[in-house]
């Protein structure tokens, strides 16, 4: 990413200040060691916490003037003409590891519910011919196996009611996560359950203007 800042129109960062020369700086991402400044012969400097540079790097905390101009930091030069769009790619990522984790959710308990339901219902056929053929029809054993084949349906039923409502939670959970990390970029509004890839068409926030896409 390149960042040219200076007087002419055709800069990412435009600052309108007579002292400013019409191509006066230049900030550049170096992979992963950070951003360079870099001067571009200004005829009135660029100046990093009020020391002239012709070339260095920059820290977050660092204040960044041309010629006299007001002071910036790196992220106001980042964000130069309101563009946000390297912040609101990273949230493809988050919408899609959203949307995956909900699908499993959901589906995974649709076939634990299942198995817990269905299962008790087979159980007593089971029981029932075993007791059946031990017990040769005992009054006992024919009371026991009335008994399991109706409660084990009973507890089947219950153990899949009480797995299905253990799934609004964790879409709860999963849900407040997404609605503190799916957000614009800028004014942090929550941005729906809205694709990454409808958003970024739109170009810009609603509310706030930020560019979320290059133009
Ligand atoms: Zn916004």
């Amino acid at each position: 990413m390149i960042v040219n800042i200076g007087k002419a129109a055709e800069n990412d960062m435009v600052i309108g200040n007579s002292s400013v020369s019409r191509t006066h700086a230049r900030l550049c991402s170096e992979g992963s060691s950070g951003w360079i400044l870099e001067d571009l012969n200004s005829t009135n400097g660029t100046f990093v916490n009020d020391v002239q540079i012709l070339k260095k790097n920059i820290i977050a905390s660092d204040r960044i003037r041309f010629g006299n101009s007001d002071t910036y930091s790196l992220k106001e030069l980042l964000h130069a003409n309101n563009d946000y769009s390297e912040e609101f790619g990273k949230l493809k990522e988050i919408y899609k590891t959203y949307t995956e984790a909900k699908v499993k959710i959901q589906s995974s308990n649709q076939l634990k519910t299942r198995l817990f339901q269905s299962l008790p219902f087979a159980l007593p056929g089971v029981i029932g011919v075993t007791i059946g053929f031990l017990g040769k029809g005992s009054p006992e054993m024919f009371g026991i196996s009335l008994f399991i084949t109706i409660l084990a349906p009973t507890i089947g039923i219950y153990l899949g009611a009480k797995q299905a409502s253990k799934v609004p939670l964790q879409l709860q959970i999963l849900a407040d996560n997404f609605k503190i990390n799916y957000v614009c970029p800028k004014c942090g509004a929550f941005l729906g359950e809205i694709p990454w890839e409808s958003l970024v068409n739109k170009k810009q926030c609603p509310a706030c203007k930020a560019k979320w896409a290059k133009e």
